[in-house]
This record gives structure tokens, sequence and C-alpha cells, in this order.
């Protein structure tokens, strides 16, 4: 299995290295890391999408304002996962699946770029995003970007753990070696996803954490600006924050046999991207 490290997104809020720990003037940068894994008998897997070609040229119609202004979303088509895959040879329908931490806008925007894929992730963040019950989870869930997708697959956790985690080990019509860990906190349904190759595991913790101190250290390290995004999108705070602590003793318990990523540090992806 070969695996490709995309950043499909660029968000710049206000707040520079108050949020991203690192940028010099007045507005941060957050990636969208998704992973393309062009796999031997099951064609191309994505695993996340970021934002889509819709959302590029339409945001006004796709995304909500309060985000759109919140987030400052960048409008570059060369990011969307499909420019990527087509810049690596491929075509659109070569991704035969998709697997997903969750809905957000920030997540989903891909899937209309690949209306024929196979689409994987816990029932209960379809669930809770197609009821869009407050006014976060409409702002957050856009159902434009789901339109036309018909290949669902929803799941609870079931069988065999993963280092001591639920987990749902069979994913239908894909190998064994990719799985949904239910991470609940950020939203209800969301997972994270484990991917084991010839060099080990890793897991893609999607929004489970934002930084790269809050893994791999004792204590947890966090910019203030990420600290209170995190809050404010948590629909479980407490299950979140429990979460990321078992999270973070993973990391250092299995850290060598466990290479852990989140969505949006985009020092960890550069630093993949350079290898
Ligand atoms: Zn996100």
């Amino acid at each position: 299995m070969i695996i490709h490290h995309l950043n499909c997104g660029c968000m710049c809020p206000l707040g520079g290295a108050l949020y991203d720990g690192f940028s010099k003037g007045l507005h941060a940068h957050l990636a969208c890391h998704c992973l393309l894994l062009e796999t031997r008998h099951y064609g191309l897997v994505l695993i996340d999408t970021g934002f889509g070609s819709d959302d590029m040229r339409h945001p006004e119609r796709r995304l909500s304002r309060f985000f759109r202004l919140m987030n400052n979303i960048q409008r570059r088509e060369s990011l969307t996962a499909l420019s990527q895959v087509q810049s690596l040879g491929f075509r659109a329908e070569d991704v035969r699946h998709i697997v997903l931490t969750h809905l957000d806008f920030d997540h989903a925007g891909g899937l209309t770029d690949f209306p024929h894929a196979q689409v994987h992730l816990l029932q209960r963040e379809i669930d809770t995003a197609h009821a869009r019950h407050s006014w976060l989870t409409r702002e957050r869930y856009r159902p434009g970007q789901w339109q036309g997708v018909s290949g669902w697959h929803g799941y609870a956790a079931e069988g065999e753990k993963w280092f001591g985690f639920e987990a749902v080990t069979a994913l239908r019509g894909l190998p064994p070696e990719i799985l949904l860990i239910p991470l609940a906190g950020h939203t209800l349904g969301h997972a994270g996803i484990a991917i084991q190759d010839a060099n080990g595991w890793l897991l893609h913790g999607g929004d489970a954490w934002f930084y790269r101190g809050e893994m791999g250290q004792a204590t947890r390290h966090c910019t203030p600006g990420l600290r209170f995004y995190q809050w404010m999108m948590g629909v479980d705070n407490g299950a979140r924050r429990e979460n990321q602590r078992r999270l973070r003793e993973l990391s250092l318990a299995h850290g060598g046999e466990i290479k852990m990523i989140c969505s949006h540090d985009a020092l960890t992806l550069q630093a993949l991207q350079n290898r």
C-alpha cells in the first residue's frame, strides 16, 4: 500500500501563532490533512476529503457564512482531492472508497467530486448530520456537500479492540488493514481511522485533537486559539477530553508502533510531505 499525505484545504483564521503556534503574521495556517491510499486490490481509498471543487467555486452556496468568515477559508481549487488525484495521474472513478472521520464541512466537501465512491463512516455521524437539530449543527453540516452521494455505509463499533479502543474491524469491501476507531466528542459520530502498512500503524485522528503538542508528551500543550476552537466545536467536551487523554497515553506507550496525525496541524503534514 502506498500512502500519500494530501492537504485538501487551507483555513487562515485571524490569530496567527495564537492558533497554529508558528505563523509570524496576523493569520494562522490550518491544513486539511487527507490521505490517499493506493491499494493493490481495492483501488484508491481516500481518507477524508477536505474541501471540494464546488466549495471552491461556490462557497456562498455550500459553506456557512459564519465559518467562511471565522475560519477564513481559502479558495484554491488546486488543493481539492480531485485535483491532486488527477495530478498523480488517476481519474476520479479510480477512487473507489472514501472513509470519513466525520461529516463537518472541512472534511466532507470533496464527496461530490467522487459520486461513484462507497462512503464509510460511523452510523451515528450519518444520523446526527442528517438531523441538524441546532444552530451549530446546521452551520457545520452542509447537505449540499453530500448531494448525489448514494453509497453510504454506516457502522457501529464491533469486533476486536484496537490497542484497547473500540473499533470497527470489517469495513465492507475494504481490506482488514483499515479500521474505524470511534472517538466521540468533537461530534457524536466522530472516528479516527487506523491504517496498517509495512511500516506499522498510522492513526488519522481527524479532529480528536488539533495541535501536535497534544500528543507524544505527558501533559497537553495546545495554543489558546485551538483550545477555544475545539471547545466551541465540541458536542460532548467531557468525552472529547477523555478520548484525548487516552490517545495521549497511547502515543506515549506505543509511539514506536503507531504514527498519529490529526487533520489541521500544518507543520505535521508538511514534515510528512517532505520525507
Ligand atoms: Zn475539521
